[in-house]
């Protein structure tokens, strides 16, 4: 065994495919003097298939508050340890920050052993711009947070990625294709490096009837990636007016939408009219 100094290792774990783990991930598990895991059951398989023994310590979101500083404690004095979560990466969704910081705050070294990243997985495959993006994480549970956290994400012109669970995705894209314009792409990332990895891309629209259609397409876990607003003409129409004119032209004519835009947002009536045009043209595109 290499003997290692008192450091907190910060280790990604497999996202389905007990492969893709690398050879320091195995050897830093098997040095140091203990593990920390979301979930020490789930864990153990994960060490099992790869020989490690080590001492396991349950930490997560429910007793990491007053765990985390005896952890640190056992750091100060000289041990090393290890964090890791149920999959891909510690503290993405997933909890380690308490321990991450108190670390810091003790003058621990805190190191990472990169690895699996679901959202990171899913970006590199999908077919969407990733030169810019955001990560959101974990959406509300209801329709009308979803819809409301959609509707403010409409002119944003990076790229969106967020978590989502199999109860929830059929009504998550129902919220999601109400809200954007039909023809905006997004890709679905379902089950990746498992058997049955899929992922879809297309526009809102198209990608909901499949898993409508599909219901073993609403099974496993789930990445959404949205493609961010093609805004060609920002010093012309700001993000806020296209936003409100994406949204009205979802029931209103394009006169109606582009009247009740100028009231809305006090723009100019023949920069909204042309970006109303723009919209539904590339809507039927
Ligand atoms: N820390 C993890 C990471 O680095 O990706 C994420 C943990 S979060 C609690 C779990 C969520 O990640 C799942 O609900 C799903 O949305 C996504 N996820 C994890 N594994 C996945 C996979 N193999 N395929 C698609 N999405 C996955």
């Amino acid at each position: 065994m290499t003997n290692l100094d008192n450091r907190l290792y910060i280790v990604a774990t497999p996202i389905g495919n007990l492969q893709d783990f690398s050879y320091r991930a195995v050897e830093v598990l098997r040095s140091v003097d203990w593990i920390a895991a979301e979930d020490t059951r789930r864990a153990r398989l994960l060490l099992q298939h790869y020989g490690i023994q080590n001492k396991l310590v349950s930490v997560h979101d429910h007793n990491e508050a007053f765990k985390a500083p005896e952890l640190i404690k056992k750091l100060v004095s000289g041990m090393s340890g290890a964090l890791i979560s149920d999959a891909g990466t510690p503290l993405i969704s997933d909890p380690g920050l308490p321990l991450v910081r108190l670390a810091k705050e003790a003058g621990v070294k805190v190191s990472p052993i990169p690895g699996a990243c679901a959202l990171v997985a899913a970006l590199s495959v999908s077919g969407v711009a990733v030169s810019g993006f955001s990560f959101e994480g974990f959406l509300g549970r209801t329709s009308a947070s979803r819809r409301a956290f959609f509707t403010e994400k409409l002119a944003d012109t990076r790229t969106w990625v967020f978590y989502e669970s199999s109860h929830r995705i059929l009504a998550c894209l129902k919220d999601l294709a109400a809200t954007l314009p039909d023809n905006r792409k997004i890709a679905v990332a379902r089950e990746m490096t498992k058997i049955y990895e899929t992922v879809l891309y297309a526009p809102v629209s198209e990608v909901l009837r499949e898993v409508e259609d599909n219901e073993n397409m609403r099974k496993g876990e789930f990445v959404v990636i949205v493609e961010g607003c093609a805004l060609k003409k920002v010093s012309e129409v700001s993000a806020e007016q296209l936003r409100v004119l994406t949204i009205l032209l979802k029931t209103q004519t394009v006169k109606g939408a582009v009247a009740l835009a100028v009231e809305i947002t006090e723009g100019s009536k023949k920069l909204l009219y042309r970006e109303a045009l723009r919209i539904v043209k590339e809507q039927r595109e």
